[in-house]
């Protein structure tokens, strides 16, 4: 997928109708909706976000948002790194990061990482849900069996519980993929989820 046709993903179609908020266990409000996505549209179309496509990531991981430089990979501070889009897990992948894009956009402190991490999964797994992506072609992995009936919630238009957030930000900082995730807030424009 081109640029033009991810920012044009990012302004359009599936993402404009994932809406939804909830109270981390932190007390923190958190609200991914249209604007999130808009947001992160227009910083790649001016440059304050560099997008690259690419299928060169650690183990484990399949997409990141690099709030920061790092050297060491030659990679540039608010970088949006994901695989070629070829289809809907990739896509889903793309959203996932565009959340912690835009939590470093704005700045909105006071989310602990886990709870950040919450928010991209409940993105992913709506669009998967929306898109009716099979279940069977994402990993059942703990984080899986807690963002999915959150996501199932959101399109019966059931309010979140920070009890079901907990659940899953939980899930998130026990899987190893996560190990060196910080307990408190990433640091905006310093954090590499
Ligand atoms: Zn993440």
């Amino acid at each position: 997928m081109s640029r033009e046709a991810i920012i044009n993903f990012l302004r359009h179609g599936a993402s404009q109708r994932i809406s939804f908020t909830f109270v981390a266990p932190n007390g923190a409000s958190v609200t991914v909706n249209h604007t999130t996505f808009q947001r992160v549209a227009t910083a790649v179309e001016t440059g304050q976000i560099s997008l690259i496509e690419t299928t060169s990531f650690s183990a484990g991981v399949g997409a990141e948002y690099c709030a920061q430089e790092i050297r060491t990979r030659s990679i540039k501070a608010n970088t949006l790194r994901v695989p070629p889009q070829i289809g809907r897990l990739e896509a889903g992948s793309l959203l996932h990061e565009s959340v912690h894009a835009s939590f470093d956009l704005t700045r909105s402190g006071g989310v602990n990482a886990a709870d950040e991490e919450a928010a991209a999964y409940i993105t992913e797994y709506i669009y998967y849900r929306r898109t009716g992506l099979a279940p069977q072609r994402v990993i059942n992995d703990a984080i899986t069996r807690a963002a999915r009936p959150i996501a199932s919630a959101v399109i019966r238009r059931q309010p979140i519980t920070t009890a079901q957030v907990a659940t899953l930000s939980a899930a998130i900082s026990r899987d190893p993929v996560y190990a060196s995730m910080p307990t408190g807030p990433y640091l905006q424009d310093g954090g590499n989820f």
